[in-house]
């Protein structure tokens, strides 16, 4: 026997791996590891027949059935049943840290009252800053780990998460510990950001420089020696931290090696965009009130746009984020739930890209983009999750649906058929065989 026929049937043995994936209708997924800005947020990648082979956590390759099946043994196997294969969801921005819900304060809106009104009295964000300071570390991992379960029921495998229901430093460093411990013990992969500039706590109302002191003297440096978050966000708008103050922080956040984002410009045009900017953070979310400088802005320095099409639904607010306008302009904007207990209880992703389609008039290539690379971009992580491809980690959804076009078509069902995490298969509907 010639060396050579002895490498070429050798080659033919299937290799043994974790999992395999088939039986899909369609396989759809942005290809690529950085943002997808403008018209390349419609170019994805849209095949029949094809599935995901998957080893050690990763894709080892994304191909047609038949040659899946002729290259590879796999201990356990997934038939999509004529499904629609998409990456894991990426929720860029989310609030899950919290004891206590405010359905009260829902009804309060559906009868009239503003968020401000709403914060004026005591209700709003402070609040939950009550719960959270009365809540155990245990209580609070609880909460947690149920909210990260509810996450992956609707698809999705990374959840960035904010502290700033605490606002002392032991209560804030007391969340991002809680985040820091439910991403040890769950299959969701979680990037922690440090939120204390959220609000004033109601003990520094009469004297909000001082907590804009204690922000930048104590907890931030606190924050980052305990490596307790990777983001340092604020909730930049006149009746919180107004542009200097914002400066002032963001500007010693970077200085102690936070990646920044911001709340900017979601209830009215102050130039948290500009800011954004000018400081190189790496996304600026909500936006409704963004003026045309705020655009170009963040076109310039490339910052990620994170939208949040359901916060004008729940807040009852008819300004909607121009996203139309930035995806022509060339932006490349995610969009996220917002999840949090007063503005938007709510985790599914699919459900944003339904609004997103409606409301920002994006189509459901540019939503699948929006939810999965550019919401992993903006979060640090498009390097290793957001798409489908051979080496990132097999975070992976089966839905029940033909295609990806019914992610945004259909709404207030959960097509989710099964979700693979870091390799793992997390949830199924379908029957795995082993
Ligand atoms: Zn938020």
């Amino acid at each position: 026997m010639h060396a050579g026929e002895y490498t070429s049937r050798m080659s033919v043995e299937p290799r043994e791996i974790d999992l395999l994936i088939t039986g899909a209708a369609e396989l759809a997924t942005a290809e690529g590891d950085g943002l997808h800005a403008g018209e390349r947020m419609s170019e994805i990648s849209v095949r029949a027949g094809v599935g995901i082979a998957v080893h050690a956590g990763e894709i080892v390759a994304v191909a047609e059935d038949a040659e899946l099946e002729r290259k590879f043994r796999a201990s356990e196997c997934l038939h999509a049943r004529g499904g629609t294969i998409i990456p894991g969801f990426v929720d860029a921005h989310t609030h899950p840290v919290f004891a206590g819900t405010r359905e009260e304060e829902f009804e309060l809106r559906t009868a009239g009252s503003s968020y401000l009104e709403i914060s004026e009295k005591g209700g709003g964000i402070l609040s939950t800053v009550r719960g959270v300071r009365e809540s155990s570390h245990e209580v609070l991992v609880a909460h947690l780990m149920m909210r990260l379960d509810r996450f992956l029921d609707g698809g999705t495998t990374t959840v960035e998460a904010k502290s700033g229901y605490g606002l002392t430093p032991d209560d804030e460093i007391k969340s991002l510990e809680v985040i820091a411990e439910a991403a040890r013990l769950h299959p969701v992969e979680i990037v922690p950001t440090f939120l204390g500039a959220h609000d004033y706590p109601a003990e520094f109302r009469d004297k909000p420089s001082a907590y804009v002191d204690l922000l930048v003297e104590e907890m931030l440096p606190r924050v980052a020696e305990g490596k307790l978050a990777e983001y340092c966000d604020i909730f930049t708008e006149s009746h919180v931290f107004g542009i200097e103050d914002s400066r002032r922080i963001l500007t010693r956040a970077k200085e102690l090696g936070f990646q920044l984002r911001l709340h900017a410009d979601q209830l009215s045009p102050l130039g948290g965009a500009e800011l954004a900017a000018e400081l190189g953070a790496h996304s600026a979310d909500h936006l409704e009130f963004i003026s045309d400088a705020g655009i170009d802005a963040l076109a310039e320095a490339g910052v990620v746009p994170v939208l949040c099409p359901l916060v004008p639904l729940y807040l009852r607010i008819e300004q909607e984020a121009p996203g139309r306008r930035m995806i022509d302009r060339g932006l490349a904007p995610a969009i996220s739930t917002d999840f949090n207990p007063g503005s938007c209880y709510v985790q599914s992703m699919p459900e944003v890209m339904t609004w997103s389609a409606l409301r920002l008039s994006m189509n459901a290539a540019e939503c699948l983009t929006a939810a999965t690379l550019n919401a992993a971009a903006s979060v640090g992580r498009a390097k290793r999750v957001g798409t489908l491809e051979a080496g990132k980690r097999a975070d992976i959804v089966v839905l029940d649906q033909p295609s990806h076009r019914f992610l945004c078509y259909e709404f207030g069902r959960n097509a989710v058929s099964a979700v693979v995490a870091n390799g793992k298969i997390v949830r199924d509907r379908l029957g795995s065989k082993a």
